[in-house]
């Protein structure tokens, strides 16, 4: 999967199967990064309030952006992460 940050704030998932999904911040509170009902998913299951595979990619690399917004990450199917180009 890779990762994208958007102008907005918001992050674009590109999930295996091609389709891209946003991952939007919903609220604060606790910073425990399990906590994952702080960010919505427009996928199916993030919907309906489950947890899915791209809330928690998202999550697991959120803390990257942290030092450069402007890289996209993507994750690979053993959720290896690599940082690729600039994306704009
Ligand atoms: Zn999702």
């Amino acid at each position: 999967m890779q990762i994208t940050r958007n102008d907005n704030g918001t992050y674009a998932v590109k999930s295996a199967s091609g389709a891209t999904y946003e991952i939007t911040y919903a609220g604060c509170g606790d910073a425990d990064p399990e906590f994952v009902s702080l960010w919505d998913c427009s996928c199916p299951a993030g919907q309906h309030g489950r947890d899915c595979k791209h809330m928690k990619t998202f999550l697991a690399n959120a803390w990257r952006f942290d030092e450069d917004p402007c890289d996209a990450i993507s994750v690979g199917a053993d959720g290896e992460v690599s940082i690729c180009e600039t994306v704009r």
